[in-house]
């Protein structure tokens, strides 16, 4: 469970079309942290706003007024600005290695082969579809149901993550997470996820609001217009076949927010449970085409679309099924493709569907490629250049603060039995919180990369981490490994190993300065910590013990309370509209709304602590407790586009900034802070006020 939403993951079809990271600087990056002034930002702030009625605006409106988003993004935020400076040092440490001419087959040559290759368009252009071509024509001379299934077996990739960085997307038929197993978690097992469609969730093939109908005929031109590039004929006809199956395939889906209920998903088959479970697909063929056919059993997450997937690769014509997988891997691949390829590609997936008209600068694209497929390789030198030991030190002490605070939150808990106590305690005792970096990097040694040949090294960059996880199947777990690059700005909770992840690069100003008030730190990057933490003990998170193992270790009175507090927060949420017609899904958004209620009420309790019984210094004329709140707000400064703002509400765990924001109305010191009262908008009486942890 990540701080922020993966737009990397849900959105990026070829590392094409990122949306958080990267930019050109905009203004904001200009004023933010201030020279000379360290905490709370006071420009960014709209005093004119009462922060009972918008704490959001009290908090960032005179930066979201003078901000404007440039072509190439969907959105902006205080987070996206750290990434354009994680990605600018990137790319100057990229540069480097380029120019340093580092022997042939070394790390160093192969990040910047794979950065060149990714650059070269005039090479990429030259080659026209040649690279592709080999897999168009196997996917033509399939000739049965038989051959189909080991086809589809051969396109299985480790491309979804249910719990770490959560992304339940994949256009491949099915997908595959390799992670510590629901019921042995000393040992890596093997997920099965759904799949098979390119739109970003079931939502978009089965709504009727108006402007899903929109993008479903856009599509169909979209569609039409990559199989023509690629030289295939009656291309109108062949769109509207594959989007047919696409949509009955997203009718087999589960939604979001039953994808959340990990006690649905623990399901292990066998082989042969497929054979009688979801009959249709020749099982045996999809296992041997994914390198799988000695593993024993699987954990399948969503069982009925196993089944109706299954069905559908039997009921429909071969010839449809085909030119699924054409189109498939052309969108897969556009962004490796010629200029034609990619433009279209965009058009769609990013100017459509996320309201960017523009293409992010090549070299920003390049640069999320390197991360994607030999992150840890520049992370390595990134960390040693920009994380020093005692900037570390300063995160581990407030770490230790906010976990403590966590600790006696549970003991004053008066509804809570001593005995599930003593398993919430006993799960903070065994939580592993990596802060910076990994201590263990991944080798990329078995993965070749060539200098003038991207659509090569993309595919084996994606074969070679689908061949690293398989390998591990079965074996011992290792609770320290790293779910994030240290250039990455988020944070994760990893529930299977219980353990968290904080990279160096969100541990920068103005989330995390050494220079700032206590109360600024707490606010900002404490409240990051405290969120990460409390993923521990939300929906998902309490359903595993302290070794990370599926088990009910509450009493029913506790879970009773517990599920009741939940669902008061849900319908909290539920109430909020950005659009006339789309309202926030509370349950979709629970895990991440109840680490965000419980996350700023630890670190609160971490800031006074850190006082040791001291006043705190006034900044601008704002108490502490006051700069602690605006701190939380401005994590908050964000501006998006419509289009992007719908799809966050519809295919993402996470609330849209404005809301997250308005956590501070659970918390009572927000109301003494700044005087809230009755009648305000955001006013909670006393009893409405949802406290969890
Ligand atoms: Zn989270």
């Amino acid at each position: 469970m990540t701080f922020l939403p993966n737009y990397l993951n849900s959105i990026l079809k070829a590392a094409a079309f990122c949306c958080l990271a990267l930019t050109l600087l905009p203004a904001y990056a200009q004023d933010a942290p201030k020279q000379g002034n360290h905490g709370i930002n006071v420009a960014n702030m709209d005093r004119s706003v009462k922060p009972g009625d918008n704490f959001w605006l009290y908090c960032d409106g005179d930066w979201i007024k003078r901000t404007e988003i440039p072509p190439d993004r969907a959105r902006l935020s205080v987070f996206s600005t750290l990434d354009d400076l994680s990605n600018k040092r990137t790319a100057a440490l990229i540069d480097e290695l380029a120019k340093s001419n580092a022997p042939a087959g070394s790390s160093k040559r192969k990040i910047a082969d794979l950065y060149n290759s990714y650059m070269d368009e005039a090479a990429i252009d030259a080659k026209g579809l040649a690279p592709l071509q080999p897999h168009l024509k196997a996917i033509a001379a399939i000739s049965s149901k038989k051959e189909l299934a080991y086809a589809l077996g051969q396109t299985l990739r480790a491309d979804v993550d249910a719990l770490n960085n959560t992304n339940f997307h994949t256009p491949h038929l099915f997908g595959l997470w390799v992670a510590p197993g629901f019921n042995d978690s000393d040992h890596y097992a093997p997920y099965l996820m759904q799949g098979g469609v390119q739109l970003p969730d079931r939502e978009y093939y089965t709504s009727d609001n108006e402007h899903m109908r929109d993008i479903r005929a856009q599509y169909q031109t979209h569609v039409s217009a990559m199989l023509k590039l690629a030289g295939f004929t009656d291309t109108d006809a062949r769109a509207q076949r594959l989007i047919a199956l696409e949509h009955a395939i997203a009718e087999k889906h589960l939604t979001l927010a039953e994808n959340d209920d990990i006690h649905k998903a623990n399901n292990t088959w066998t082989q042969s449970d497929f054979n009688t479970k979801a009959p249709g697909l020749d099982w045996a063929e999809y296992f041997r085409g994914a390198g799988l056919a000695k593993q024993a059993s699987f954990i399948v997450w969503q069982p009925t679309a196993f089944a109706g997937e299954s069905a559908l690769v039997e009921s429909t014509p071969l010839e449809t099924w085909k030119d699924w997988l054409a189109y498939h891997v052309l969108e897969e691949y556009a962004g490796y493709l010629p200029k034609a390829f990619s433009d279209e590609s965009y058009a769609f997936f990013g100017a459509m569907l996320q309201g960017a008209p523009q293409q992010r600068p090549r070299w920003q694209r390049g640069v999320m490629v390197v991360n994607r497929y030999l992150g840890d390789d520049v992370g390595q030198i990134y960390a040693q250049r920009y994380f020093p030991p005692e900037a570390k030190a300063q995160a581990d002490a407030m770490v230790a603060n906010i976990i403590a605070a966590f600790r006696k939150r549970i003991d004053a808990l008066d509804w809570m039995d001593p005995k599930t106590k003593a398993e919430a305690q006993a799960k903070l005792t065994t939580l592993y919180v990596g802060i910076g970096y990994t201590e263990s990097w991944i080798d990329y040694s078995g993965y070749e990369v060539k200098p003038d040949d991207v659509f090569t090294n993309v595919w084996r960059g994606k074969l070679f981490q689908y061949h690293r996880q398989v390998a591990r199947l079965g074996k011992n777990v290792d609770r320290h490994e790293w779910s994030m690059t240290p250039q990455t700005v988020n944070a994760v909770n990893l529930p299977l190993q219980n353990a968290l992840n904080f990279p160096a690069a969100v541990l920068q100003p103005p989330f995390f300065d050494p220079k700032a008030p206590a109360a600024a730190n707490y606010g900002a990057i404490g409240s990051v910590i405290g969120h990460e933490v409390s993923h521990t003990f939300d929906t998902e998170g309490s359903a595993f013990d302290s070794k990370g193992r599926v088990r009910n270790w509450w009493t029913d009175a506790d879970l009773a309370h517990f599920e009741a507090a939940t669902a008061k927060l849900a319908a909290q949420y539920d109430a909020y509209q950005p659009f006339p017609d789309l309202h926030l899904n509370g349950k979709q958004t629970l895990a991440e709304n109840i680490a965000d209620v419980a996350g700023i009420a630890a670190s609160y309790d971490g800031y006074h602590a850190s006082l040791a019984g001291k006043s705190a210094p006034v900044q601008d004329g704002f108490s502490g407790d006051q700069q602690f709140f605006i701190a939380f707000g401005q994590n908050y400064a964000a501006k998006g586009r419509d289009a992007a703002l719908r799809q966050q509400v519809m295919v993402d765990s996470h609330s849209p900034a404005q809301y997250r924001a308005s956590t501070v109305r659970n918390i009572d010191a927000w109301y003494s802070s700044f005087d809230v009262r009755p009648g305000e908008t955001l006013y909670l009486a006393p009893d409405e006020r949802v406290r969890i942890w």
